[in-house]
């Protein structure tokens, strides 16, 4: 039998950094594995991460920065968890180099985002923030019918980025009686077809058909201002945007503009080129859009699920028995 000291466990205990505060379900699962021991860091300051990062052999990551100049003060770190599916807060470039593998939630959220994106057409279209405000102001019925709702039914929506969230959202527009099209060149037309989509090949004719519009691609060089004041004037008066994937897929001058000139008719934004979103922004006071602060995912049981998914991939990837589709190939 071979006996392994106190001291020799404590070396090869693998060190997590929690970069950022999670769900306790997720903290519970390294807690209850004797082959972990974690911090959780919540000054996040590039300062601090130099001074703490070192020592750690994996770290979970919500929205700060890795970047090179945190990054190479990191000799031990072989893996990177995200809690999400996005990763544009990492130096992709850097994490190659050194083969250090990214990992990310790929299972735990689109439910709720695809969720906030039904909540958010259904709000915008069903004016719900003005007739709560107008019945709290004493307005029962003066104003009520001066207020233009829309229905779902029988609409079509254009999904733009047909991947989990995308896949997920399509199921509930269907629930509706909506007719959805889909935009990605990715994914072929038999996939979409499967799922009750119509694949389209030109978005601007898909822009010009569509009473909604929600994107669900990520932010790169390509979809960068993929919709822009050109192709906003494409599309209905009475359409309504909604956009939970990135700030910058939509330009937001382009849009504040195209509503106020009434090109189209409302917006629901959960991200913004810059976040949080700074109080000069046009679009905070702009009174056909309607806001949430990256919130999409912050369900209790999304939450939950996140932050069980960041640290069973961590503990995963050490145990060499992880998801292929968690794993981020840069
Ligand atoms: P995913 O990787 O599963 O799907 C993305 C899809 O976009 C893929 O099918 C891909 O083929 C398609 N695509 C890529 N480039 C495209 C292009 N130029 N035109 C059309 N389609 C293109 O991603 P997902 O999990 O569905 O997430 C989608 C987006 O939502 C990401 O940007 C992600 O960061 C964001 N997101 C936001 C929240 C939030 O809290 N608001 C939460 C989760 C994800």
């Amino acid at each position: 039998m071979v006996l392994v000291s106190p001291w020799d466990r404590q070396q090869l205990m693998k060190k997590i950094a929690v970069i950022e505060e999670i769900h306790n379900d997720g903290l519970d699962l390294l807690e209850k594995n004797s082959e972990y021991e974690y911090e959780l860091i919540t000054n996040v300051s590039k300062d601090n991460l130099i001074k703490k990062l070192p020592e750690f052999d994996g770290c979970t990551l919500r929205i700060s920065k890795l970047d090179e100049s945190i990054l190479k003060h990191c000799p031990n770190l072989k893996v990177i968890s995200r809690h999400g599916v996005g990763y544009d807060n990492v130096d992709l470039a850097y994490i190659k180099k050194r083969n250090i593998s990214l990992l990310i939630t790929a299972t735990a959220n689109a439910v709720a985002v695809a969720e906030h994106v039904v909540y958010m057409m259904l709000s915008i279209s069903k004016g719900i923030n003005q007739y709560d405000n107008q019945v709290r102001l004493g307005n029962f019925k003066k104003n009520a019918s001066n207020i233009e709702t829309l229905e779902l039914f029988k609409k079509e929506i254009l999904i733009i980025g047909f991947g989990r969230i995308g896949k997920n959202l399509i199921k509930k527009c269907l629930g509706f009686d909506m007719k959805v099209n889909i935009y990605d060149p990715f994914i072929s037309t038999d996939a979409i077809k499967k799922f009750g989509g119509n694949k389209i090949e030109n978005l601007d004719m898909g822009l010009e058909s569509c009473d909604y519009l929600s994107l669900h691609i990520p932010l790169n060089e390509k979809t960068k201002n993929m919709i822009d004041y050109k192709r906003l004037k494409l599309m209905k008066k009475n359409a309504i945007i909604i956009n939970t994937s990135r700030g910058g897929t939509i330009n937001e001058i382009d849009l504040d503009n195209a509503l106020k000139n009434n090109i189209i008719f409302g917006a629901g934004l959960d991200v913004f080129e810059k976040e949080p979103v700074d109080k000069d922004n046009p679009l905070i006071n702009n009174k056909k859009i309607l806001l949430s602060p990256h919130s999409a995912t912050f369900t209790n049981e999304c939450k939950s699920r996140m932050s069980i998914e960041t640290t069973k991939n961590i503990i995963d990837f050490f145990e060499n028995k992880l998801d292929k589709s968690m794993i981020v190939n840069v």
